[in-house]
């Protein structure tokens, strides 16, 4: 296992472990830094810290915020952002309530689709989490409309699928601006995706993001990622290099899933964090 994971999920989103849960397998696995990023929240970095504290692990305070693209899925990371900064938590309820709203309307959709699964349902399996695709997943699985989680995403609530509702969200310039005013260091997750096929899917012209998440404060590059190959993580190393940004990398650990890399999975060197550490710093002293 490697020393370093910046990029994983709690029962604060769509994770399966708690923050303290998660700290202990980061501890028991001899994973050293991880970053809790969870998706329109950092509800779980104060138990995660106080629990790391107590194990000998490094918790950098995270979030991962959805964006606004037509078409594709555009994450923004933030790192060492203050998880008590009032307008970041003001925006991300805002964004938390859009959720319950549209997983509302997808109970509807299914329902009206002969899949019938209950909103309310929903709601209980996403728990004090932010309520995300991955809970009606669960539900559609329960109510037996599919065999796997997979089969979910594809025939119902994938991006391209019948039941799949938009919901509120950030474009990925506003999400690089308050992560900046919230003290972070804004990082493009997983910058490029793989079809079923393997082949590279790159919905989105990432030199136009680029140039436009940049200007708008943009500051690192997901770099390490599960299924990166070494030509990818060149690939991402280059444009990194050429824009200017910071690298980091993580295993996006949504709990212990069969298909997918445990805690420290994925290969992150660890002046990563320290180039990171760097970053934030320079950010600091340059803003407010
Ligand atoms: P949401 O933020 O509610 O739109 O849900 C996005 C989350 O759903 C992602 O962070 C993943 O955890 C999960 N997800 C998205 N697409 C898939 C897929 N094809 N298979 C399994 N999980 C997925
Ligand atoms: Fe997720
Ligand atoms: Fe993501
Ligand atoms: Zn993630």
């Amino acid at each position: 296992m490697n020393e370093v994971d910046l990029h994983t999920h709690t029962t604060a989103s769509d994770g399966t472990h708690t923050p303290p849960q998660l700290v202990s397998r980061a501890a028991k696995l001899a994973v050293k830094v991880i970053a809790i990023t969870d998706h329109d929240s950092t509800a779980g970095v104060p138990s995660a810290q106080t629990a790391g504290e107590r194990l000998g692990v490094e918790v950098i305070a995270g979030v991962e915020i959805n964006t606004d693209v037509p078409g594709a899925e555009v994450h923004i990371l933030g790192y060492f952002v203050d998880p008590d900064h009032e307008e970041l938590n003001v925006e991300l309820a805002r964004i938390r309530e859009g959720r319950v709203g549209r997983a509302r309307k997808m109970a509807e959709v299914l329902t009206g689709m002969g899949a019938p699964v209950r909103f309310e349902r929903i709601l209980e399996i996403a728990g004090e989490g932010s309520v995300g695709r991955p809970h009606v997943a669960q539900a559609l699985l329960e109510a037996g409309h599919v065999a796997t989680f997979g089969e979910a995403f594809e025939k119902y609530i994938g991006r391209n699928s019948p039941a799949y509702v938009e919901r509120m969200k950030f474009t990925p310039a506003e999400a690089c601006g308050l992560i900046r005013r919230a003290g972070g260091v804004p990082v493009l997750a997983h910058p490029v995706f793989f079809d079923r096929y393997g082949a590279i899917k790159s919905s989105v012209n990432l030199e136009a993001l680029l140039a436009e998440t940049i200007a708008a404060g943009l500051l690192g590059l997901e770099t390490y990622y599960p299924n990166y190959d070494a030509v990818t993580v060149e690939y991402l190393l280059g444009i990194a290099r050429r824009y200017g940004l910071v690298v980091t990398g993580g295993t996006d650990f949504h709990g212990s899933k069969p298909n997918e890399p445990d805690l420290g999975g994925v290969y992150v060197p660890r002046k990563v964090v320290r180039r990171l550490r760097e970053a934030w710093e320079r950010a600091m002293d340059d803003g407010r």
